[in-house]
């Protein structure tokens, strides 16, 4: 029969142990980043949260912009056969996690701070670092207005940063700016109009089309040929008010308090049309032009606009396989998951004193793994070894027949000191435990 394989641009994350030509990163990494994730929003006092994956179209379309790359040619849209309803896999978080909260009524109380992880569908072209799908955290804080949470956002992923082993300013870079208030816009985005149809005839068929509907956007352009156009663009910058501009000083100065260095990128306008005041991406120079690990922002119109009690948030997501490549090419240390023992079980043995002693290890915390499974039982002692080996583990147990009649097994080292044995009492498990702790 024919093999399947998986949907173009999606991929499958395997175990360490599964060879794999294109090199992704494995679930061990997956997990080592999500246990970080976990302890450093939980040192910042954010709430775990789980939304749906998929959320009608109406919600992206209304909240994303209809003229955003991903509303115009991103998303991956449906209609439900059974009722007809138009449904989209969501292509990002932030416009699901805000339907929730007006749904919920959840600012009722007081202002959230929220964050997930998962997975999300946009129909690009699939690249090193590019995928239809991919998998965001996503951290929120709905219902705060002033410049000290977007600093404590900025902070959050510095400190995860931190926890992972990626040094800021070497291995990845903050760069900010402010996209002031609607009114500063439009008052910039008419002077911006003016500069391009002076000179309308160096526009790429992208940017005349946004000329009129979004034209902040083409600033955001990628085409090389386009670049000099935007260079001498009016900057937004140019045209905020006092409050903006102290609300941006106030980000500046709490990032300067605690030494995190950054640059002003007047550029820097992100791709959703939600965000007002700070923006901001960590970006890396390892990755290709995939180099954006980390973009976020203030967003405070979007909750009223999906129909809430208007209320100001900020957020940020994160590519995690971005995260993760960029973590594999600067090889930085990874706890491997290895187990800590690995049972050797020669054919004939008796399976209640393996099992015992097995299950009072665990207890006591080990990792331990039992050769296994064999419908002609286990399989010689050397195709064993070899297994025992391959899972990495730093000790052997192996319960021979001799050692069983004595009421022990042999414990054997198989990494440094490879080859040490000694004889351990079965019925003392748990005293000997911790020694075999790595
Ligand atoms: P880009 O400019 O690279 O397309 P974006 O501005 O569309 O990124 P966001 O919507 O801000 O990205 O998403 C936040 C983060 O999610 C990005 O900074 C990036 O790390 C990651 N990301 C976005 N799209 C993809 C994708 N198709 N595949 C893998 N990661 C992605
Ligand atoms: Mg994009």
């Amino acid at each position: 029969m024919d093999k399947l394989s998986a949907v173009k641009g999606m991929n499958d994350i395997l175990p360490a142990a599964v060879p794999r030509t294109d090199k992704l990163p494995d679930s061990n990494l997956w997990q080592w980043f999500e246990d970080a994730v976990r302890r450093v929003l939980g040192r910042y006092g954010y709430q775990y949260i789980l939304t749906p994956i998929v959320e009608p179209t109406q919600l992206f379309v209304r909240g994303l912009g209809e003229v955003t790359d991903i509303v115009e040619k991103e998303m991956y849209s449906f209609t439900d056969a059974m009722n007809g309803d138009r449904l989209t896999l969501r292509p990002e978080a932030t416009a699901g996690i805000v339907r929730a909260m007006v749904e919920h009524n959840a600012l009722y109380n007081g202002p959230l701070r929220v964050w997930t992880l998962g997975p999300m569908f946009r129909h690009e072209r699939p690249q090193k670092g590019r995928y239809r799908q991919f998998h965001q955290l996503d951290v929120e804080a709905l219902g705060y207005a002033g410049p000290d949470v977007d600093a404590e956002m900025i902070l959050t992923a510095r400190a995860l940063w931190r926890e992972l082993g990626l040094v800021e300013g070497t291995h990845v870079r903050l760069e900010i700016n402010s996209l002031g208030q609607p009114e500063e816009r439009r008052e910039h985005r008419a002077a911006l109009v003016a500069h391009f149809e002076v000179h309308a005839d160096q526009l790429d068929e992208d940017a005349r089309r946004r000329l009129h509907s979004n034209p902040l956007r083409i600033l955001d352009s990628k085409n090389p040929a386009m670049q000099a156009l935007i260079e001498q663009a009016p900057q937004l910058m140019d045209f905020l008010g006092p409050q903006s501009r102290a609300h941006f000083d106030a980000v500046r100065a709490a990032l300067d308090a605690v030494g995190l260095a950054y640059r002003v990128n007047p550029r820097l306008v992100r791709g959703m049309d939600y965000y007002n005041l700070t923006v901001f991406e960590w970006v890396t120079d390892q990755l290709g032009s995939q180099g954006t690990v980390c973009g976020g922002g203030r967003y405070d119109g979007l909750i009223a606009q999906l129909g809430g009690k208007p209320a100001p948030a900020v957020g940020f997501g994160l590519g995690i396989e971005r995260l993760l490549l960029l973590v594999q090419a600067l090889a930085l240390p990874v706890p491997s998951g290895a187990p800590d023992a690995y049972a050797v079980v020669p054919p004939g043995t008796p399976l209640a004193p393996v099992v015992a002693t097995l299950e009072a290890l665990r207890a006591a915390g080990l990792r331990v793994v039992q050769h296994a499974g064999g419908a002609d039982g286990p399989g010689s002692m050397k195709s064993q070894f070899k297994r025992a080996d391959a899972s990495g583990a730093r000790w052997a147990l192996v319960f021979g027949a001799d050692e069983l009649a004595a009421g022990e097994l042999t414990l054997k080292a198989l990494r440094d000191g490879g080859g040490a044995q000694e004889r351990l009492p079965l019925a003392g498990a748990a005293g000997w435990a911790s020694r075999l702790q790595g």
